[in-house]
């Protein structure tokens, strides 16, 4: 008997190519697009491990916990690394990158996290981008939360290596992910000694044997179903066309936004609008509530409803609507703002 998941025909090598060049029409960009088989974390981490040595001078920027993570593997790698917090309820913006680079002009790294859904909030990369050209720096993007939520362009804004998953607003697999490489990253890997090479995490294994080959021979057998739901996940978007995808995520985050003006002892976590990311809003509880007890009830009136409890230290005052993928329509946000007000 046939089964939907079993007993598949292989995943051609001209597929999968097939598959990068969709995605890289997504991102509108004429750079290399691997896609890696694992979750963003696997080229979030090969790409810094690839790029980053002793030699580098990394601004690290700091919005939310995976800035976090990233300033760990760079100084794993032996770089220097120059952290730049901002407070999470807000974003960081060009002119404290541009002074970060007027204090310490030898900094020749610039690792970012575009949108955070853990925290809501989003940064102005297109500007950001504009400054790390000036400083000749190599750039690094996280835009995981981002793409398909908001642009994402990296040959327009400069980025060297971004790094996306479908898994949020794409509503597609979290098995596999993909990073646009420019010539640049390439060069900055290939004279690294430190680059993984023959290793899961590298990028240079797939440069070498899979895009200088002329991607015909796959490295090793490829994640048959989640390339199959991503390749479905992106036809979706191209069918429903990439801007309207956008526009319902922006509109799903305006809705939430004026929606939490009616509910007492609920306030956006991120206070200006344009710093809020269409992806994911987050709100703060007031008067005294516990956030994590707060979606607890409001799951119980409303199972539906795409709402979490803010990770790790933010459980007890933030509140997560993940209106993404799917969510992103006003039905799931009424189901949220409905759920809340009936659970406060
Ligand atoms: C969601 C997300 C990822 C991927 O993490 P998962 O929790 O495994 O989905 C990476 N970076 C950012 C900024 C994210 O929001």
């Amino acid at each position: 008997m046939t089964h939907p998941f079993l007993d598949l025909a292989p995943l051609s090598a001209e597929r999968f190519a097939s598959i990068e060049d969709r995605v890289a029409r997504l991102l509108e960009t004429r750079q290399d697009v691997v896609i890696m088989q694992g979750e963003a974390l696997l080229p979030l981490e090969g790409a810094i491990r690839g790029t980053a040595g002793p030699g580098t001078v990394a601004l690290n920027v700091i919005t939310g916990p995976y800035g976090q993570t990233f300033g760990d593997w760079l100084r794993d790698c032996g770089a220097t690394v120059i952290d730049l917090a901002v407070p999470f309820r807000t974003a960081v913006t060009a002119a404290q990158i541009r002074d970060a680079f007027a204090r310490h002009p030898e900094i020749d790294f610039v690792s970012l996290v575009h949108a955070e859904a853990a925290t809501g909030n989003t940064n102005p990369v297109a500007e950001i981008g504009e400054a790390v050209r000036e400083q000749g720096a190599l750039f690094y993007l996280d835009a995981v939360a981002s793409v398909g939520a908001e642009p994402v362009l990296p040959d327009a804004w400069g980025v060297d290596l971004c790094v996306i998953g479908a898994q949020k607003a794409m509503g597609g697999p979290a098995g596999v992910s993909a990073v646009s490489v420019s010539e640049r990253a390439w060069a900055r890997m290939a004279a690294n000694p430190q680059a993984p090479r023959r290793s899961y995490l590298s990028l240079l294994d797939w440069k070498e044997r899979w895009i200088d080959g002329g991607r015909r021979a796959l490295l090793h057998a490829p994640a048959q179903l989640e390339m199959l739901a991503l390749e479905a996940c992106v036809e979706r978007i191209e069918t429903e066309g990439l801007y309207a995808v956008m526009a319902r995520h922006r509109d799903a985050a305006r809705a939430v936004r004026a929606g939490v003006a009616d509910l007492p002892g609920l306030e956006p976590y991120v206070h200006e609008d344009r710093d809020a990311a269409p992806v994911a809003t987050t709100l703060r509880v007031r008067d005294g509530l516990i956030a994590s007890e707060v979606v607890a009830r409001a799951l119980e009136i409303d199972p539906s409803a795409p709402l979490a409890a803010g990770g790790g230290a933010l459980a007890a005052e933030m509140i997560r609507v993940n209106h993404y993928g799917p969510f992103a329509d006003p039905q799931a946000v009424q189901a949220s703002l409905g759920a809340l007000s009936e659970a406060l």
